[in-house]
């Protein structure tokens, strides 16, 4: 018996794991937004001060404020600068999440050695942990959501903790602006904290299932062309940073249409799930099959086009043995398919142009009798 519902185990695992490359390319996406955001919000804190001494408050919360205000701005414009690296550091993520939540507790901590009210009672200050988590969401990471989570709670429990050892006398947690700060406004505190983690993490883990589903055919559960065009660019990197080649294959089953015509749509479905599973079973470490849509295949292998040939020649041959039962007792069906290949870099730079060279021997193996793989132009 499974402990946890198989919705939860996906949940957690989801959360848990390492998010792929794609997921890693939209999180530097976000972490660029992210330092945007926080680039400006830094900006606006320069208010806070200003409205304080406009509006009386204390010259000694007016400094603290300016000084917080103008070391916020110096770092967000580092933070922006490395953001903009798309990515190149793994590690940013964690560290702009440890500066968010940290620098929110050092200004309560500021804050705090001013008046212990206002440190723990102060909500202006206070919500950047709220918003330092949300933020987190951007990244679709759910352990950074998690981290920063765990992070602000026990920072903060630390700072109440401190705070209420250190204060003897109980008037000093009250003062006329702030309120009183007791042991259940602050536990009530946490636990806004911990809910905004929770919300914040199932908020990244719907986003990451929709992600997935717009990449993922829903018949086959291969990724869909959305999938390879976004993925493409970072195939080629790869190639690139190897020094290899990367052969596309286009893949196009042939005379298809028939066997919807004489067995029906949902056979024709089930014929197409079982080519996919025969070829899936010869993929190896590396390779690539996506559908482009209908009864067409793109596959990525990265290796020269003569072994790019032979590959996928053997993978026609096995789907050419290997015969479809539409159902038990049914006679058996053999299927094959036919198809081009192009290779980068020699033979285009980019998906589209190497999709094109791809097609044109697609067709002419159609042409020549179908049930086979060219790699050279007519
Ligand atoms: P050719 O050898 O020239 O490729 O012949 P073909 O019959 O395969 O011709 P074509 O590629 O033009 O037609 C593909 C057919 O595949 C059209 C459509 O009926 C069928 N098809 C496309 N997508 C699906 C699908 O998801 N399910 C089913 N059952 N059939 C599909
Ligand atoms: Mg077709
Ligand atoms: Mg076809």
């Amino acid at each position: 018996m499974p402990i946890l519902p198989s919705g939860l185990r996906d949940f957690w695992q989801r959360l848990l794991t390492q998010p792929d490359a794609l997921m890693l390319e939209l999180g530097a996406g976000g972490e660029l937004l992210v330092a945007r955001i926080r680039a400006v919000l830094s900006m606006l804190l320069l208010l806070l001060p200003l409205i304080n001494l406009l509006s009386g408050g204390k010259y000694s919360e007016t400094m603290i404020g300016l000084t917080g205000a103008i070391l916020a701005i110096v770092m967000s414009q580092i933070w922006l600068a490395l953001a903009r690296q798309q990515g190149r550091f793994r590690w940013l993520p964690y560290a702009t999440a440890t500066y968010d939540v940290t620098l929110t507790t050092l200004v309560l901590v500021a804050l705090a050695f001013d008046s212990p009210a206002t440190g723990l009672n102060s909500m202006v200050v206070w919500v950047f942990y709220l918003i330092s988590i949300a933020m987190t969401a951007l990244r679709n990471d759910g352990r950074l959501t998690l981290y920063a989570g765990v992070l602000a709670l026990l920072q903060y429990a630390l700072l109440v903790l401190l705070v209420f050892q250190l204060v003897g006398n109980p008037d000093r947690l009250a003062s006329i602006e702030y309120g009183i700060a007791t042991v259940s406004n602050q536990v009530q505190r946490m636990v806004l904290i911990a809910l905004m983690t929770a919300l914040t993490t199932t908020i990244v883990y719907r986003m990451q299932r929709l992600v997935d589903m717009s990449g993922t055919d829903g018949l086959t559960g291969l990724p869909n062309r959305t999938w390879l065009v976004h993925r493409f660019p970072s195939v080629l990197d790869a190639a690139r940073e190897s020094g290899g080649s990367l052969s596309v294959c286009l893949i196009d089953l042939d005379y298809f249409k028939r066997i919807n015509d004489e067995l029906g749509h949902l056979a024709g479905d089930r014929a197409l799930r079982h080519v996919v599973d025969v070829l899936q079973q010869q993929l190896e470490e590396g390779d690539w099959l996506t559908r482009l849509g209908g009864e067409e295949f793109a596959l990525l292998l990265p290796m020269p086009l003569g072994r790019a040939w032979e590959r996928l020649e053997s993978m026609r041959r096995t789907v050419a043995s290997q015969p479809f039962q539409p159902e038990t007792g049914a006679d058996l069906m053999r299927l094959t398919f036919s198809a081009g290949i192009a290779v980068w870099p020699q033979e285009g730079a980019d998906l589209s142009a190497l999709l094109r060279r791809a097609d044109i021997r697609l067709r002419q193996a159609k042409q020549e009798g179908r049930n086979r793989v060219l790699a050279r132009d007519p």
